[in-house]
């Protein structure tokens, strides 16, 4: 039934970049931008240039698409066939990043060693622990700077899940070095990219058996919906995720695809702004009296600038600084701004931050630690902002 579904795209977008090296587009002759614009529309004649939101659970038989659950819609395939092709992979969508965790963690084997960075996501870690707690697996944790600590356990563990750039102190784990590491049989190596985008580094192409991203953030980019995606290569694989999706559930809605489709329309673009703000606030940031630290890998002063400059295509939009003075400076530099938006979320158009050791879970976070995601504003209205917050805080 599911072998019947044609795939247009993903199959060019596979081959062209098997042997290619990571700075090379993974679409042959198509910069990932125009991938990205171009495809996953309709095609034949006087079809609308969109997929427009299929809202259904059910499909009229016979036909190959029977049930959403199943065989998803128009509108989910068409942003599995954009973000697939992106990542020279073949993607499933997920009603959220989380569902699409998930659904890598349940396929591990009772007994397994799951091994995951010292500070991951922590509803990643919240995954983790309650697993371990169950008696599904055991959880080992790594610094994601120790590059040995990872290849040594690549040769004993079932899954290492390496999340980078990481949340919130940005350190690069160095992906190619992980990546092509000799491995137990069956050990699968999984990277969660969210902050980088598949535009910025992609994982399949360095050896990864699993890129995942939550679409909620840049691929959306509006902070109005809510996705996850998987993109892989071996096709066994791809069945076994496929497979447990259709039992877990986790389906993306047909407005969230059409609005997620949207979104991923304008990454290129978004992209490119953003990071080009965030390296220069970053760079002003780290210049002004009232800021104790900078985390950009983009800064040379980054610890691991120079991995995440060897195989990434940029340096992201992510950032966090600690400024002087106390939790409660912090806290009130978040909210004296007028156009940064106090809030959690991050890659959205709009410019986000918060102070981060007030999010539950995050407690042992720097009191003074903002984490900025740098939207497209103006980069010099975003500074204005910023040191605005800086200066008229500057006594508490
Ligand atoms: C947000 C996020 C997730 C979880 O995604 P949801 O869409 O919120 O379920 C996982 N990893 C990282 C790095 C994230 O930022």
């Amino acid at each position: 039934m599911r072998g019947s579904r044609r795939i247009p795209n993903i199959e060019r977008a596979v081959w062209a970049s098997c042997a290619s090296p990571h700075n090379v587009s993974p679409m042959d002759a198509m910069h990932p931008d125009t991938w990205l614009i171009s495809q996953g529309r309709p095609t034949e004649l006087g079809d609308p240039l969109n997929w427009p939101p299929v809202m259904a659970s059910n499909f009229r038989l016979p036909h190959d698409r029977y049930y959403n659950r199943t065989e998803g819609t128009e509108t989910q395939n068409a942003l599995e066939d954009l973000i697939g092709g992106l990542e020279s992979g073949r993607a499933l969508v997920f009603s959220s990043g989380m569902a699409a965790v998930a659904c890598v963690f349940h396929g591990l084997p009772v007994g397994s060693i799951l091994v995951i960075p010292e500070d991951p996501y922590h509803a990643v870690n919240g995954l983790a622990v309650e697993g371990e707690e169950q008696g599904r697996w055991t959880v080992r944790r790594l610094d994601l700077a120790d590059t040995q600590g990872w290849i040594d356990a690549a040769r004993e563990a079932d899954l290492l899940w390496v999340e980078t750039p990481a949340n919130p102190l940005m350190t690069v784990a160095d992906l190619p070095a992980i990546c092509s590491a000799p491995r137990k049989p069956g050990c699968l190596v999984a990277v969660d990219g969210t902050f980088a985008t598949p535009l910025l580094q992609r994982p399949l192409e360095l050896g990864a058996d699993v890129s995942m991203h939550s679409a909620t953030k840049f691929i959306g980019g509006h902070s109005d919906l809510m996705a996850g995606s998987l993109a892989v290569r071996d096709d066994t694989l791809y069945d076994e995720l496929w497979n447990r999706r259709v039992r877990n559930g986790g389906t993306i809605g047909g407005l969230e695809a059409f609005l997620a489709i949207r979104g991923a329309r304008t990454l290129g673009l978004r992209m490119e702004r953003a990071v080009s703000n965030a390296q220069v606030l970053a760079e002003r940031l780290s210049e002004h009296s009232e800021v104790a630290v900078v985390r950009y890998p983009g800064l040379t002063s980054h610890p691991t600038h120079r991995s995440a400059a060897s195989f990434m295509d940029g340096f992201g939009a992510m950032m966090s600084f600690d400024v002087t003075g106390s939790g409660e400076r912090a806290s009130a530099v978040v909210e004296h701004t007028s156009i940064i938006n106090n809030a959690t979320s991050l890659g959205g158009i709009e410019s986000t931050w918060e102070r981060r050791a007030l999010i539950p879970g995050q407690e042992s976070m720097p009191a003074t630690l903002i984490r900025f995601s740098v939207g497209c504003e103006h980069v010099e209205d975003l500074w204005l902002d910023i040191s605005n917050a800086l200066e008229s805080t500057e006594r508490l």
